[in-house]
């Protein structure tokens, strides 16, 4: 293992802060700028149709009683269903759900599925609740959103803290409710209960893919590829051991506690990823980097794939990257893009990069509602085959009108959009 001398630090109380509502609007308003769409229809989408906020009472195992408070954002519903995943995290908050579900608006409709977008989350570490405080807390969120949800209404997914476990106990409670079992009203579940084999591995797979098809139209071989990638867990891991196997050399891997670095490749196949054993890639290694040293290393391609804002302005005139592949939601502030476009480096953006996860979960939701499951082998076809679509609807932007790969895509999705709206009209 190579180790690095400690480079300057990014003082991370002077990085700008921008919350992810923040920069979703900006983003939604950079890209109604580039696009002939009506300023009302824009108006609209600035705002959530709705936002639900809930007060989740769980006992604790020692006997007391706690409060959480939980959110379920829904933006706009014009194309279907509100679709988006939930977080268990201490930093959730309102505006983050708001600026979240804008995101899966777009992500839903860049790749062309018939979902609109919604994020929830309830501010809590689930580190710090066991299994049986776990269950409590996410059925008892389910039972007081139940409204809210529903296969035909809002479907949750996994996210950040949450997992196939997660949304099992979500069908549950709401199954026992309604007296009818209801795959159909989350994706990301166990397949053994309607769950899409391929789903959990299905946002690193798309990254994967993502890149691939970045190096194709770059002209970089990707033999001749080398890859950083922050984070671990499960878009990370699998877009590093997804790249790997298809031959480019991954260099460098983090978790929460570091980075670690090989020139000459790592053999990421056999780290086990976050949620094999948390926080494995760090342990016992000597010499590690810091996350933010790994995200200005010399390397052809950069992901980040762990938490959101860790491209800033302070950091993104020191990235070396030739291109980076957004694996997370959210990782590039608008003034680190900024910098980063002046500096010419391609971003391609998390709605398109990620959006494998809920491509397979609409293909989880179609499963669910015919009541017959596809093969890993059909999961993964189709999933391309997707990815390739949306790949070339956004490409085809950038070759046509020179903007970046994040206003192609925003271009894509608000069209799609707005001419549903048009369509559609405004009720009543
Ligand atoms: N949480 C994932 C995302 O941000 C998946 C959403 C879903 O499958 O509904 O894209």
């Amino acid at each position: 293992m190579a180790t690095h001398s400690s480079t300057a630090q990014a003082d991370r109380e002077s990085v700008e802060y921008e919350s992810a509502l923040q920069t979703a609007r900006r983003q939604l308003a950079r890209a109604a700028s580039l696009l002939d769409i009506d300023s009302n229809i824009v108006e609209r989408l600035k705002y959530p149709a709705k936002i639900h906020e809930v007060t989740v009472p769980i006992e604790r195992d020692d006997g007391t009683v706690e409060v959480f408070t939980g959110y379920r954002a829904q933006h706009d519903s014009v194309r279907g269903p509100y679709k988006g995943g939930l977080r268990y995290h201490p930093s959730v908050t309102r505006d983050e759900c708001i600026g979240l579900s804008m995101w899966m608006t777009w992500k839903c409709a860049v790749m062309d599925i018939p979902f609109g977008g919604a994020k929830g989350g309830i501010v809590v570490n689930p580190k710090d609740l066991s299994p049986g405080e776990r269950e409590r807390l996410t059925r008892r969120f389910t039972q007081e959103m139940r409204d809210a949800i529903g296969p035909n209404r809002d479907i949750p997914a996994p996210d950040m803290g949450t997992d196939a476990q997660t949304m099992a106990w979500i069908m549950d409670a709401y199954s026992m409710q309604e007296g009818e079992t209801t795959p159909g009203v989350v994706t990301g579940k166990p397949p053994v209960i309607g769950g899409s084999y391929g789903r959990e591995e299905a946002p690193g797979r798309s990254v994967a893919i993502i890149t691939r098809l970045a190096c194709d139209y770059y002209d970089m071989p990707l033999s001749d590829t080398s890859v950083a990638v922050q984070g671990f867990g499960s878009v990370g891991a699998n877009a590093a051991r997804l790249l790997d196997s298809w031959g480019a050399n991954v260099v460098a891997v983090s978790d929460v506690n570091g980075a670690i670095y090989d020139p000459d490749g790592l053999d990421v196949a056999e780290i086990p990823s976050h949620d094999e054993e948390p926080e494995a890639v760090t342990r016992d290694v000597e010499g590690l980097l810091s996350n933010d040293e790994l995200l200005e290393l010399d390397v052809d391609v950069l992901i980040p794939a762990a938490v959101g804002n860790v491209i800033t302005e302070t950091n993104a005139n020191a990235i070396q990257a030739d291109i980076i592949v957004e694996g997370a939601n959210g990782p590039t502030t608008s003034g680190g893009d900024a910098i980063l476009d002046e500096r010419e480096i391609p971003v391609i953006p998390d709605i398109l990069a990620n959006a494998g996860g809920v491509t397979v979960s609409y293909f989880e939701w179609l499963q669910d509602i015919n009541r017959r499951a596809w093969s890993l082998e059909r999961v993964n076809e189709e999933l391309a085959s997707e990815m390739e679509t949306a790949w070339d609807d956004v490409r085809s932007e950038v070759d046509s009108r020179g903007v970046t790969w994040r206003d192609a895509a925003y271009i894509v999705a608000l069209s799609r959009i707005a001419k549903a709206h048009e369509s559609r009209g405004l009720w009543p």
